[in-house]
């Protein structure tokens, strides 16, 4: 089975002291992970560090950052390299969420760069993609998103496009408490895994972890994740709430 994966997104919330609070309360429930399922933490950068000593010797949880730039080193004040990263033991780095393409302009080009150099370090990058409610409104959203996963994934070659988990995140759901249906999910990530089988061929197809985000939280995690091509979720405002996100982990099939 591929991995089923529970991913937080921190964004820009919690003091350090707030987020190991909430770090200890989440590693401490009880949670027996299989071999296939997977948590993950995308914590501040200045959290790291910090963040990677809670999980040491937890079987499969990760800390990961939430951006990292698409150069190796260099005079780029302000931005995080892989090089820096790797030395932290990082191995998980979440790209193109809609808050960096809308904010800061990240482009699909730019995003192709940031997969690059991510493989190239052995990363896995958690790949954002997602249409917005006016695309959603015009039934557009499959065009859409074939487009991001066309300009930023497809140059990739079947060895590398297996190592990268897609997180499937409808703008539209992302904070505003409204969600995709269950149906809704799964029917544009069946069109996601569709693309990769034309690109990739089915069994690179089917090994690829492709999330749901957007307003996931406990209430709606059981039914989103029963979906087939919901292999888990990457979750916001409800990651920062001790109970809301063990019960989402506990939901992982
Ligand atoms: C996200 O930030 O990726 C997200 C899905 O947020 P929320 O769960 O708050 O909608």
């Amino acid at each position: 089975m591929r991995k089923q994966i529970a991913a937080a997104n921190w964004k820009m919330n919690l003091t350090l002291q707030q987020g190991e609070q909430l770090l200890d309360a989440i590693l401490q429930a009880p949670h027996e992970l299989s071999a296939d399922q997977q948590v993950v933490f995308a914590v501040p950068f200045p959290y790291l560090q910090a963040a990677q000593a809670k999980i040491a010797g937890k079987k499969n949880v990760f800390i990961a950052a939430q951006n990292v730039y698409s150069k190796k080193s260099g005079a780029f004040t302000g931005e995080v390299s892989v090089e820096i990263l790797q030395s932290l033991g990082i191995q998980v780095v979440i790209i193109g969420h809609s808050e960096r393409r809308e904010y800061f302009h990240e482009s699909n080009q730019f995003l192709a760069d940031k997969v690059n150099i991510l493989l190239e370090y052995g990363f896995t990058p958690i790949f954002c993609v997602g249409e917005p409610l006016s695309i959603r409104e015009e039934n557009n959203q499959n065009v859409y998103v074939q487009k991001q996963l066309q300009e930023s994934l497809f140059h990739l070659s079947a060895g590398q496009v297996q190592k990268v988990v897609v997180a499937y995140e409808p703008i539209w759901a992302i904070g505003t408490g409204k969600t995709a249906t269950s149906s809704q999910a799964q029917e544009i990530q069946a069109f996601i895994r569709t693309q990769f089988a034309r690109q990739y061929g089915e069994a690179v197809a089917e090994s690829i972890s492709i999330l749901y985000g957007g307003s996931v939280k406990a209430s709606n995690a059981l039914e989103l994740f029963s979906q087939p091509d919901v292999d888990g979720g990457l979750v916001g405002g409800a990651s920062l709430i001790a109970e809301e996100f063990v019960a989402i982990i506990n939901a992982l099939k």
